[in-house]
């Protein structure tokens, strides 16, 4: 008999959930991570008293409860609420575009005068099929909140001009006609009082984990302690790239500590125009709320993906879409090996769909 019922090959949000579920049916894990840390990207860096969300700020929200009870019975999350704001030039606009947008945008005050300019501006320009990302941007909401509050800003996170990005990745952009800065219109949000580590760290409570280990370079011992493998790597580096390479987006994050007990008076402000080359700044102490002395910021600087990156968010292009499809192939062929969670799944994903994907595949698997 090996040692493990399950190697977990990843300790993010998918490998926590599947290695806790395992657990409480009575199977012995191990989690392993190239990291030095669990918690994959939600994990949280303390500096100055203050969780610096260290892989990019994550906010919790879900509308389904039983996912919010799930997590909360880890960790209690607290009523912080999404409401970024977003700076172009000297101006300052709330976000999402609600009413409060337009008003700073034009001076209307009605959703009657904010629907007609919005309408207006769509009109003048006559696009009928858009062909790129500008033009179909430009069909939704007009040439104002393209200009100052979407190009600049999309750009910087594509690292190419509107123009030359398929049309497809913005399918909606949402317009609302209240005075409604709330972000998310998800039931329930918030974030774990005390830091996301708590929440991984409850998920892990009682299980062998090993840190700082790759399991590509140990393979055969790994493969040699556990029956079943749950694998939340790069489902192309499983394979040994043999149908070619993935493709990414990457982000550089520069933290920086400051001697001011408030920097911005708001956890995420973006920066919308295309001369600022970074696209948020996040000031963390917001998100819990904190009163400590001292502040940390962190500037995102979207990035070109290289293998020596962080891969953050998938291009679900035709061309990777493809060699994902391939990668599947094999994938559903193993018998004792799971895929599972982001990079496996070669799939955006939010913190609540992986919790639901990670409690899915564990009912299927275990079939209750
Ligand atoms: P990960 O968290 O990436 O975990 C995978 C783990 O596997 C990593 O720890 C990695 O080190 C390890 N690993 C990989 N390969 C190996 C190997 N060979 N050997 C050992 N270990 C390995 N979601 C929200 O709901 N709200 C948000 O506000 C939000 N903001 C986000 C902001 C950014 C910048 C990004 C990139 C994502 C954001 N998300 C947000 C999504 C959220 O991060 C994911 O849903 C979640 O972290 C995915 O969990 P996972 O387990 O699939 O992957």
């Amino acid at each position: 008999m090996k040692e493990y019922d399950y190697l977990v090959v990843g300790s993010g949000l998918f490998g926590c959930v599947f290695a806790h579920e395992a657990t409480k049916r009575g199977k012995r894990c191990l989690v392993i991570d190239k990291r030095p840390h669990v918690g994959g990207n939600v994990y949280c860096e303390k500096r100055e008293n203050i969780n610096v969300h260290k892989y990019g700020a994550h906010i919790f929200h879900t509308n389904d409860k039983t996912i919010w009870d799930y997590v909360n019975s880890f960790v209690e999350f607290n009523r912080y609420t999404n409401s970024p704001l977003a700076f172009y030039k000297n101006e300052v606009y709330n976000l999402p575009f609600n009413m409060n947008t337009f008003f700073q945008l034009w001076g209307v005050r009605t959703p009657a005068e904010a629907k007609e300019i919005i309408q207006k501006q769509i009109d003048s320009l006559h696009i009928e099929q858009p062909a790129n990302l500008e033009e179909q941007a430009l069909s939704l909401v007009g040439v104002d909140i393209y200009e100052k509050l979407i190009k600049g800003y999309t750009e910087k996170q594509w690292g190419r001009p509107a123009t030359e990005l398929p049309a497809f990745i913005i399918k909606r952009l949402p317009v609302r006609f209240t005075y409604d800065n709330n972000y998310f219109s998800d039931k329930y949000q918030g974030i774990p009082i005390g830091g996301y580590n708590k929440l991984t760290e409850g998920l892990l409570d009682g299980i062998a984990v090993r840190l700082g280990v790759d399991y590509f370079e140990e393979r055969e011992q790994f493969e040699a302690l556990a029956d079943q493998i749950i694998f939340t790597g790069k489902i192309d580096q499983y394979y040994d790239y043999k149908y070619g390479q993935l493709q990414y987006r990457s982000l550089r994050f520069e933290h920086q500590t400051l001697d001011t007990e408030n920097y911005q008076g708001n956890a995420v402000v973006n920066y919308n125009e295309a001369e600022v080359p970074y696209t948020r700044i996040i000031e963390h102490k917001h998100f819990e709320f904190g009163t400590q002395p001292k502040t940390v910021v962190t500037r995102e600087y979207p990035e070109e993906w290289t293998p020596d990156k962080e891969p953050y968010y998938p291009i679900n292009d035709q061309r990777n879409n493809t060699i994902f499809k391939r990668y599947q192939k094999l994938a559903v062929q193993e018998s004792n090996v799971i895929f599972g969670g982001r990079l496996a799944e070669y799939r955006y994903y939010d913190m609540h769909q992986i919790i639901g994907s990670a409690l899915a595949k564990v009912s299927d698997h275990f079939g209750d």
